[in-house]
């Protein structure tokens, strides 16, 4: 497994791998590895002739400066995991690697459709401009056959479909599924922030929103919301930012169940900041 930390040597070995006509693996991640990313990449080894792994906290998409700060960064660490996985290849650059000043400084033109303005782009401006800005970069670059992302980041997720199709970018998105504790909590680089006692009451976050699906028959979307706030806000250190049960696709909020239906919760845990969904599949 390589490590590079240039774009001329990651183009310099995409190129090779291109003229043996090898089918390309890409998983982009912001390092500080857990189980949630070594599924991704399992996955894309399985499918996959080359599999490359960008390790980069991308700046552009931090609208909180101690968020980005603060941000566990550990490269040797993710190095072994990533080797164990069956990895090729680390892209691990600078942000001046990435990025002009003026990039750094200005939005990036794309048009989102209205997709990021809701639930994380509400409280996150400029968020998802940044993870657009990224993204397409590293996609130009590394001319992935196939590039995986997790469900965890659900509008994420959404968005880097449409980004793919308004964009006709010539890369199959494959959606993977939230890997999660044995307490339910989903896997995030964050979690190494929570102390001993705020793991154990974030875990309550999935049981809500577990709990939430045996209601889904009998309450409307809006009763169930108030629902699900009052029941994570009941609990010690959890505050929630917004929970809204919108359609998957268009990620609008929704009056009456469909089978498209998905719950999108971010909670603080003292400064910490989580998110979390959970699908809704009644029957029709
Ligand atoms: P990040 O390093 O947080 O930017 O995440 C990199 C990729 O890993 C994104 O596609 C995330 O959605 C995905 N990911 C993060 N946590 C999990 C998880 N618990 N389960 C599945 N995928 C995840």
């Amino acid at each position: 497994m390589k490590i590079i930390s240039s774009i001329d040597g990651l183009r310099h070995e995409i190129d090779a791998v291109e003229a043996k006509g090898l089918s390309i693996g890409f998983v982009p991640t912001m390092g500080a590895l857990h189980a949630g990313h070594i599924s991704l990449v399992t996955k894309a080894v399985s499918e996959n002739n080359f599999v490359v792994v960008s390790v980069f906290v991308n700046p552009t998409q931090f609208n909180n400066s101690q968020d980005l700060e603060k941000y566990p960064r550990d490269i040797e660490r993710d190095a072994k995991m990533l080797e164990l996985a069956g990895c090729n290849l680390i892209f691990a650059p600078e942000a001046s690697e990435m990025y002009t000043e003026s990039e750094i400084n200005n939005t990036f033109d794309f048009d989102f459709g209205g997709l990021d303005t809701v639930m994380e782009g509400e409280f996150r401006p400029r968020h998802f401009n940044g993870v657009v800005q990224i993204v397409s970069k590293l996609f130009q670059l590394v001319q992935p056959t196939n590039a995986y992302f997790g469900e965890k980041d659900f509008q994420q997720l959404a968005i880097i479909h449409r980004m793919v199709d308004v964009l006709k970018m010539n890369v199959h998105i494959v959606d993977c599924p939230i890997v999660r504790e044995a307490s339910g909590l989903a896997m995030s680089s964050r979690n190494e922030r929570l102390t001993t006692e705020q793991r154990i009451k974030a875990a309550e976050i999935y049981k809500v929103l577990t709990n939430s699906r045996n209601f889904a028959s009998e309450k409307s979307p809006e009763i169930l919301k108030s629902w699900v706030i009052y029941q994570i806000n009941d609990l010690k250190f959890l505050h929630v930012e917004y929970f809204d049960i919108v359609d998957a696709t268009t990620l609008k909020s929704i009056d009456t169940w469909t089978s498209n239906a998905v719950g999108c919760v971010a909670v603080f845990c003292g400064d910490v900041r989580l998110i979390d969904n959970i699908r809704y599949k009644l029957a029709e």
